[in-house]
């Protein structure tokens, strides 16, 4: 079965009673090169268990299910549960799971699928994923959180936010997520998706990062909580310099005594905090932290 096939897949929308829910971010890849190029990026080796978000009517699966050793998919529209069933019934490789990844224990569910185990630690875990644009954002920090220690993540999304993830210190592109994925692990941009590979066609390009997460912590600040409320202040305002801005966040400490910490860190007065690198960054949060808890 072609999955990509638009008229495969209408079939199989017809068939199984369901329509696009433009309210999930259903654009499914019609583009067979495509699914292709993300299975070949998406892990390190075929050992490896593949998590993917959204599977829709399975193409990227398929390809994923093929190249590594288990599948686990979670997937929140029930109408495409039967849908999957069919579609991959050839994979004995392939668990799928209906539930809204924002709300489900991962780590349960990918050791539930592998029949115990803790995910990351006693096997390697990397997901893939066509995630659905009204919530990228929100998946990546909860990948990122939720406590397995995930090989890599690969994920396609709006070509806007591609660029913002990979993004140097000081480009335009740079903000808080940058800062944060930094925190975790290395990013890579790979290719662009234009419109048309999808089916409804989406209205923006599309682009495929993957993040590789680091084995260990390779930053280590002093409050994990200071390092993040750093960050967010830095960007709350962009058109403020980082004294300014992390001013209004950390009012206790004053604004002069602010701009002093700023200064002893190595950056100018007024420096503005997209200049800043992750590790810089967590040495300020640093010295913040032991300001406000040495007076
Ligand atoms: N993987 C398919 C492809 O590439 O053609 C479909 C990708 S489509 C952009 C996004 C998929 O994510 C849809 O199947 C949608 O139903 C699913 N989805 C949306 N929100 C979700 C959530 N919170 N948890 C799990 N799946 C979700």
């Amino acid at each position: 079965m072609n999955l990509c096939n638009p008229r495969v897949i209408r079939e199989l929308m017809v068939e199984a009673g369901i329509k696009f829910r433009r309210d999930l971010g259903q654009n499914f890849l019609v583009d067979p090169s495509v699914p292709e190029a993300i299975a070949d990026v998406a892990a390190f080796d075929p050992d490896e268990v593949l998590l993917e978000i959204g599977p829709g009517i399975g193409c990227l699966t398929a390809e994923l299910a093929e190249r590594y050793r288990k599948v686990v998919a979670v997937e929140i529209d029930r109408g495409l549960i039967p849908v999957l069933q069919k579609t991959l019934a050839d994979y004995d490789n392939v668990t799928v799971v209906n539930a809204d990844c924002m709300e489900i224990d991962l780590a349960a569910v990918l050791s539930e699928a592998m029949g115990g185990g803790s995910p990351g630690a006693d096997f390697p875990v990397s997901v893939a994923a066509n995630l659905p644009y009204y919530i990228t954002t929100p998946i990546l920090l909860r990948l990122l959180e939720c406590g397995v220690r995930f090989s890599r993540i690969t994920v396609m999304v709006q070509k806007e936010v591609a660029d913002r993830l990979a993004a140097a210190p000081g480009s335009r592109d740079y903000g808080a997520i940058t800062a944060v994925l930094g925190y975790y692990g290395t990013v890579t941009r790979h290719f662009t998706v234009s419109p048309g590979s999808f089916l409804p066609p989406p209205a923006v390009s599309s682009a495929v990062v993957s993040i590789d997460l680091y084995p260990e912590p390779a930053y280590r600040p002093l409050s994990e909580k200071t390092f993040f409320d750093t960050v967010h202040a830095a960007f709350e305002q962009r058109r403020k310099t980082l004294v300014n801005a992390l001013s209004a966040r950390f009012s206790d400490l004053g604004k002069e005594r602010i701009a002093e910490i700023v200064t002893s860190c190595g950056h100018p007065a007024d420096v503005r905090g997209e200049r800043l690198s992750t590790g810089d960054f967590v040495s300020l949060s640093d010295a913040l932290f032991r300001a406000k808890n040495d007076g």
